[in-house]
């Protein structure tokens, strides 16, 4: 229902957070967050999500805090697959805990998809159409070479293969520098302040920040980078250009 990504010097949660106050307005049953971390020099995701209103998630997240991070997504889930409880709150995170992913839509053909993941013995965590895309993101990320653009590569892998309406926001825990995205039959906009980069399923869960957006065409996929900043490609990797504009209206 409502996305929300950061990726910049600011603390990703206080960021992540705040859009996910300014999309409450959607409406939602539960919310979730994801931030990358480093543990014992190492990259990790740590998540938290709860059912019901913001409110529940910040007091998940006052008795067990999440560290400081510089990447951060964030969710409000209208159910659609899977009753409105903890479990289906999104994030949801790959069989290695290395990849977490939010989703806005319905993936159409989630069921043999599901099953293709279980006869290769991933024990599912949620009843949702999503999770999905988290082992299959973790799969296709190991299959690439190490580089730039390997998670937004991986993830061109997994959108030509779902059918339906998604917008979806990906990180990795290898990966501290950048965040992904993906659209087909749903919104997805970036918003680009200085030196820093944000996803929103709609402008007003980054306007706090900044008026410069882009919005990303049918069957896109961008990736934000720290350092290499913003690349649109199509599905198959050709190059796409977002439509730029400066939002106008008052937040
Ligand atoms: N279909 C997904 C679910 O039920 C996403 C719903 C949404 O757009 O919030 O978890």
């Amino acid at each position: 229902c409502g996305i929300v990504g950061y990726v910049g010097p600011q603390n990703a949660l206080d960021v992540v957070l705040e859009g996910l106050r300014r999309l409450e307005y959607r409406g939602y049953d539960s919310a979730g967050v994801a931030v990358r971390v480093e543990r014992d020099g190492e990259g990790a995701l740590a998540a938290a999500k709860k059912a019901g209103k913001l409110a529940n998630l910040e007091k998940v997240l006052a008795d067990a805090p999440l560290p400081e991070s510089t990447i951060g997504i964030g969710h409000t889930r209208w159910a659609t697959h899977g009753g409105p409880t903890d479990r289906n709150a999104h994030p949801h995170l790959s069989a290695d805990g290395r990849v977490a992913v939010i989703h806005n839509g319905i993936i159409e053909n989630f069921a043999a998809l599901r099953a293709e993941c279980e006869a290769r013995g991933i024990e599912f965590r949620s009843d949702t159409d999503t999770e999905v895309v988290a082992h299959l993101l973790e799969a296709a990320y190991r299959d690439l070479p190490a580089g730039p653009g390997r998670l937004a590569e991986a993830l061109r892998v997994v959108s030509r293969r779902l059918e339906g309406a998604f917008t979806l926001v990906a990180t990795h825990a290898d990966e501290p520098d950048t965040l992904v995205a993906s659209r087909r039959n749903s919104p997805l906009v970036v918003g680009v302040g200085d030196g820093e980069y944000f996803l929103g399923s709609d402008v007003a869960a980054f306007i706090a920040h900044t008026r410069e957006a882009r919005e990303l065409g049918q069957d896109q996929v961008v990736e934000i980078d720290r350092t290499r900043g913003l690349t649109v490609t199509d599905f198959d990797g050709a190059p796409a250009e977002p439509v730029a504009y400066t939002v106008d209206w008052d937040a």
